[in-house]
């Protein structure tokens, strides 16, 4: 365990769903911050503000709960509404010697040091990073607070170590927050290398940042306070990490395992730079101890270029989706191509001859044609535009049709949905294909794996053909990466469970 500690940030406009909001965190962190910014002007009058002090200590104090943190913040830094200075400085002038006041800059000197257990400086920074972020530390630390702390809006997960660097240069506690999804890496990781603080939400959707985590996935997914400077850090490499899945799948085996490991979205635009700036050893910039990353679209092709070993699978198929980096080597590989064909053997058995579409021409369809024809079968891709897909097949001997929507039976044992056609959102009723055209199909594989059951394969079933999901092909290709990381083979049912909670969450809301 660190010493670190999970604060829960709570915010409601009216004093009564804040205290609501105190007793849902009872037991989810460490701390909570009470955001008094957030109750509207009506709820807050000055002369109320000890009436309501002393009702929140009842209730917090109450149970022996650790001392809270007091925020009021004004718009200007992040706050939710306007405050003047005179409001400010009455605010800030009663205190508890159990409360922890987090103030900005300009209100350090106003506040009593002793009216306060500790006190925190925090600047904000929605902007992005400012050039000048080092010297705003300076300044911050000269206001003799007990904590520092620095969120910055970042667009990019590298952006997000300029605020990190902060922590790991520093002899006065630090808490550094990159804001937004790709900055996550740092409410995660904070902990385990000094911060005092990681802030969370109470709940998904209850943010009062960009990019809070849960408090309970801080907890029970990342474990962050169990993490520390030694612990080997994975993480997912993509365009886009909000939706993935990953974090849940890896950090549930991590967890069964009793590893010293974590799984982090690693949201990234400018691969180049992620690569140069956090993880090669000659040029990173942070110690981060990565040992492996899942690297999912748009970023496939690109990670190519970066490796030091690519093994013999990824090579053909031009694409890789798991790296390991092994003595500050990066050696790259394809776990799509046995995490595809594994659950559609064991469904259909031997594959020599047999005739498979594939629809679409993207990296997972390339994945899916490399491992059927390792099987011998009879492979024909199905695509929107023939001449684009042409060129990327290029190297594999193979038929390319266009992929039609004229009710015609297809004439294909298999088919497989290599395509984001039916994926859980505005297109989840889209298919490739529907049942009057599946009489002649023996089965449906369809790797979308969101919803679990697409309307292509509700198609298949009225069709009367075999379906296979795509949470199948997700937990084989996850299992393969932690047989690459690790050594060991992975617990397939915990993979399993981790998901499908994931997934029942995410889409009861
Ligand atoms: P990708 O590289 O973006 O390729 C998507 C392909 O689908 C492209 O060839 C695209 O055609 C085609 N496509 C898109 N919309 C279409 C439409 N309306 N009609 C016909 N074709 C369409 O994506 P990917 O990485 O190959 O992934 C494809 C799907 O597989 C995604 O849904 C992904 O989530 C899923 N997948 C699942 C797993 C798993 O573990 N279950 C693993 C990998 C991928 P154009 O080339 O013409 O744009």
């Amino acid at each position: 365990m660190n010493q670190g500690k999970i604060c829960v940030s709570i915010c409601a406009d009216t004093v009564s769903k804040f205290i609501e909001n105190i007793n849902k965190a009872r037991g989810q962190g460490d701390l909570i911050e009470l955001r008094f910014d957030c109750l509207r002007k009506d709820e807050l009058n000055a002369e109320d503000v000890e009436s309501l002090r002393n009702t929140l200590a009842k209730i917090v104090g109450g149970e022996s709960y650790p001392p809270w943190i007091t925020t009021f913040r004004p718009k200007s830094q992040g706050g939710e509404r306007e405050l003047s200075d005179f409001e400010r400085r009455n605010f800030w002038n009663v205190g508890s010697e159990t409360e922890i006041a987090d103030l900005e800059e300009d209100m350090v000197d106003d506040s009593w040091s002793w009216l306060w257990s500790e006190r925190i400086c925090s600047f904000h920074s929605f902007a992005g990073v400012p050039d000048d972020i080092e010297s705003i530390f300076r300044r911050l630390v000269q206001t003799q607070a007990d904590i520092i702390k620095i969120a910055v809006n970042v667009g990019d997960a590298t952006e997000a170590i300029e605020v990190w660097k902060l922590l790991d240069n520093s002899s006065v506690r630090v808490i550094p927050i990159a804001m937004s999804e790709p900055g996550k890496w740092t409410r995660i990781l904070g902990l385990a290398h000094g911060a005092p603080i990681t802030y969370a939400s109470l709940d998904e959707g209850a943010e009062t940042a960009p990019g809070q985590i849960s408090a309970r996935d801080l907890r029970d997914v990342f474990r962050v306070k169990e993490l520390n400077r030694e612990t080997e850090v994975y993480g997912v490499i993509a365009g886009n990490t909000s939706y993935s899945l990953s974090p849940y799948m890896h950090n549930a085996t991590f967890k069964q395992a009793a590893r010293n490991s974590v799984f982090i979205p690693l949201q990234v635009e400018d691969l180049d730079k992620f690569i140069r700036r956090m993880v090669k050893p000659a040029t990173r910039e942070v110690e981060l101890n990565f040992r492996g990353f899942s690297v999912t679209n748009p970023h496939k092709q690109a990670i190519v270029r970066h490796l030091d070993v690519i093994d013999e699978t990824a090579q053909k198929i031009g694409a890789v989706n798991t790296v390991k980096v092994e003595d500050g080597k990066l050696h790259g590989y394809n776990t799509d191509a046995p995490g595809f064909i594994g659950p559609l053997k064991e469904l259909y058995g031997d594959l020599k001859d047999v005739r498979v579409a594939v629809a679409g021409a993207g990296g997972a369809a390339r994945a899916c044609i490399y491992a059927l024809q390792q099987e011998g079968a009879n492979v024909t891709l199905l695509v929107r535009d023939v001449a684009k897909a042409s060129a990327l097949v290029n190297g594999f001997e193979i038929k390319v049709e266009q992929l039609t929507t004229d009710n015609r039976p297809l004439s294909t044992d298999i088919l497989v949905n290599a395509t984001p056609l039916g994926t859980r959102g505005p297109g989840e009723n889209d298919t490739i294909a529907t049942a009057d055209e599946l009489l002649d199909v023996k089965l449906v594989y369809d790797l979308v794996y969101n919803p679990a059951e697409t309307r292509l394969l509700r198609e298949a079933k009225a069709a009367g053909a075999k379906t296979l999901g795509g949470i199948d092909m997700l937990i084989a290709q996850g299992a393969e990466q932690f047989l690459i990381w690790t050594g060991t083979k992975a617990p397939l049912d915990i993979m399993k469970a981790a998901i499908t909670e994931r997934l029942s969450k995410t889409n009861a809301g």
